[in-house]
């Protein structure tokens, strides 16, 4: 019988792409074809109800039952005329994956049947919510969970061969008001630094109303071919290879990135580009990334609520049609074990109603201040949660990219290029004399700031949260994520930070400061604060660990720790002042982010056990009886013993890592059933990576040595050399 490997290697080397066709030469011709924009509702709407949609989208204001209305009745006009006969609420559950519960429009009548959408369907509705994760928050007994509209996100047309549906993003929360999802608390700590950053704006232009964070998300993937994937169950089942030795070349010749893109990658690309810029998603770049295989697809940064949104589309997209090319997407922070990993670098900044990009160094010495205000108090931010920021970052397949030499590590720190370092220490050791204050002669204590940074275009990359020009670039993200969680919690520092700014620098005018005196004087005191957060060398280094070690920066490896801060006291207080959690909707997530966290690592272990019984285990017995078979005729031949040396010699190695293998894959499992047997679920988490993780790298090195070992035409699972290389 053929080995599905066999089978799979075949398949994957006779693809042919499926035939690929843009809906037209130009972009803009298609570009949110499938979106209820603000263009397709003033088409379908009166101007009065459109006006007050406007309103809500750009506000937050409510929106009354009668023009839920007819809202709902113009978007299903709408709908219906681009062939949907569905609805859902599509919303993002803390499952990690978006979801969704359809609805026909279509409703039974006296006289026939009729396609309906009312107002209420449109605002709420009330999935049946009781397998989503919950972390205690609902009893099964009032089960109910409900989604209800987010305006500020449009609606938008999922595309189906078989059908289409209308999608209202929505936020889930639960029957008692509890965020169940990723959305709610998103939503709450972008109106928190709306507010706050607005209250400071006004020392400096009146006229700002509004503050909207952006954001920029850079998605790296790996694709892989189907029945390669398909032959492997590590990958099916975990999105990762479990076992693997690295393949002759990786990424050390460094061909990759930046090389020209295959062509049946190329094919994929064009293809679920086309899908996304149909939704209204601004995809604008596509590159080769580091490692072979290894890709990266970036739009145009948008509002951050709407970029979030885009990117969970964009992965389910990508996953779909990567099915039609026989693809799969590892969307997996560390698919493979000895070549890079898969991050999303979250590209952020804070841009006024007025258009002003809150991050843009000025060209003038008041625009700088306003500059300087907002960028020191996002690095005093950065400084007083670093713990918090790493806990949003953490999940269980992240910690394999964290420190890793090719991601940050798990050291919050902060790069700024060195002319704006120079300019925070000049500020920081500059004297605001009696006689600055009294000439008011204060701008000659604030440094010129160069409009354009040299380290904009030389950036250090090493850097977890490094200020790339107008923006702050988070990288620790991983590549699986949603966003909203460290995007929650950059928002909700950076909202309570400015709240504090604000309250300081009062408190010195009241005294009888002027006004950019007392703005200098607490920007200056938050520059030295926080200056042990900033780094500017290689933060993949020892050194660094050493030096960040003294810094006294924390420095939490793995997950169940670093979750910790979800639930410290600083956290709670900043949370429950800016009312974006609560304390219970705090311990709840804490607890569903464990529980995530032990269950992938048993999911894990019970894949390589099993792999291991079943499919490596036999193979390499096999080859060894083949061997046995040969020694037996060498022998029979009157061979002496240096003939057989050879296999004999293989025959042993084989014995000594089967050995190996058994006896870890027993162990591990005995320390398995110890640990789940642990109530607590931070301790049972703990010991999932203390004592049931650490086997995992034990039974992979056996593993490996013997794939080098039995003969290729019997090992069962595809290598990585077939799975990087083929295309
Ligand atoms: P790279 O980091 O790969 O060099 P770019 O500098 O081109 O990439 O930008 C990365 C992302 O940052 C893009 O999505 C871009 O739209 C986004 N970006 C640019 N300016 C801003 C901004 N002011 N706020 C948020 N994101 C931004
Ligand atoms: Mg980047």
């Amino acid at each position: 019988m053929k080995s599905l490997r066999t089978i799979a290697l075949k398949e994957a080397q006779t693809r042919i792409s499926p035939e690929v066709k843009s809906p037209s030469a130009k972009i803009s011709d298609f570009f949110g074809l499938n979106v209820f924009d603000k263009r397709k509702m003033r088409d379908f709407l009166s101007k009065e109800v459109y006006e007050k949609l406007t309103i809500a989208i750009d506000q937050g204001e409510l929106i009354g039952q009668e023009e839920a209305n007819q809202i709902a009745t113009a978007m299903k006009s709408w709908a219906m005329s681009k062939g949907a006969t569905h609805y859902t609420h599509w919303f993002q559950p803390l499952t990690g994956t978006t979801a969704e519960k359809h609805d026909a429009f279509f409703e039974p009548s006296s006289d026939g049947a009729i396609e309906k959408f009312s107002g209420a369907a449109l605002v709420q509705q009330e999935p049946d919510a009781s397998s989503f994760p919950n972390g205690g928050i609902r009893n099964t007994f009032e089960a109910r969970g409900y989604t209800a509209w987010d305006p500020s996100s449009p609606a938008f047309i999922m595309e189906n061969k078989a059908g289409k549906t209308l999608c209202i993003p929505t936020v889930f929360v639960s029957y008692t008001g509890e965020a169940l999802d990723y959305k709610a608390p998103l939503l709450k700590a972008l109106a928190a630094l709306d507010k706050a950053a607005v209250d400071v704006c006004q020392y400096f232009d009146k006229g700002i109303t509004k503050v909207n964070a952006s954001l920029g998300i850079e998605q790296e993937y790996f694709l892989v071919d189907e029945s390669l994937f398909n032959a492997r169950p590590d990958l099916v089942l975990t999105g990762r290879a479990l076992f693997g030795h690295m393949s002759a070349k990786g990424q050390q010749l460094e061909d990759h990135y930046f090389g020209s893109i295959p062509d049946r990658v190329f094919t994929f690309m064009v293809d679920f580009e086309n899908e996304a810029l149909k939704l209204g998603i601004p995809l604008k770049t596509r590159h080769n990334e580091v490692a072979p295989s290894q890709f990266e697809c970036a739009p145009i940064y948008e509002e951050i609520n709407l970029a979030i949104d885009h990117n969970q589309l964009l992965m389910d997209l990508m996953e779909k049609v990567a099915r039609r090319h026989h693809f799969r997407v590892l969307l997996h922070e560390k698919p493979y074990a000895g070549i890079n990993g898969s991050g999303k670098h979250n590209n952020w900044s804070m841009i006024t109603n007025t258009g002003k990009n809150l991050l843009a160094p000025g060209k003038t010495p008041k625009n700088n201040l306003m500059f300087l205000t907002f960028f020191v108090n996002t690095i005093k931010a950065v400084h007083e949660h670093a713990d918090l920021l790493r806990a949003s970052i953490a999940s269980v397949s992240n910690d394999h990219r964290l420190g890793a030499n090719e991601a940050p590590p798990a050291i919050i720190s902060i790069f700024l290029g060195q002319q704006l370092n120079e300019v925070l220490d000049e500020i920081e050791h500059s004297r605001i004399s009696k006689k600055i204050k009294e000439d008011n002669a204060l701008w000659l204590g604030i440094p010129k700031i160069p409009q354009i940074l040299l380290d904009n275009t030389d950036r250090n990359r090493t850097s977890p949260f490094a200020f790339t020009g107008n923006k702050f670039e988070l990288r620790a993200v991983g590549s699986s994520a949603n966003s909203s969680a460290p995007m929650t919690v950059l928002n909700a520092i950076v909202a309570e930070q400015l709240t504090k700014f604000k309250v300081e620098v009062d408190k010195l005018i009241k005294k009888g400061d002027k006004k950019d005196i007392a703005l200098l004087t607490v920007i200056k005191k938050y520059i030295k604060e926080s200056k042990n957060i900033r780094f500017e060398g290689n933060g993949y280094s020892q050194e660094w660990e050493d030096e960040a070690n003294l810094r006294g920066l924390s420095n939490i490896k793995t997950t169940p720790k670093a979750l910790d801060a979800y639930v410290s006291e600083k956290t709670t207080a900043l949370f429950t002042a800016t009312n974006i959690f609560s304390k219970r909707e705090l311990h709840a997530r804490h607890e569903i982010m464990l529980e995530n966290y032990y269950k992938k690592l048993q999911i894990e272990a019970r894949v390589m056990g099993e792999v291991a019984n079943t499919s490596i285990i036999p193979a390499a017995i096999a080859y060894q009886n083949t061997l046995i078979e040969n020694v037996k005729g060498l022998k029979e031949l009157g061979l002496n013993d240096e003939a057989v040396a050879v296999p004999l010699g293989i025959v042993n190695k084989l014995s000594e890592h089967l050995g190996q293998v058994k006896s870890n894959i027993d162990s591990m499992l005995e320390e398995r059933k110890a640990t789940n047997k642990i109530d607590d679920t931070r301790e049972k988490s703990i010991a999932y990576d203390e004592k049931v993780k650490s086997y995992f790298e034990t039974i992979r090195y056996h593993v490996d040595k013997l794939e080098q070992i039995v003969d290729d035409s019997v090992w069962p699972l595809p290598k990585f050399r077939e799975l990087l290389f083929l295309k």
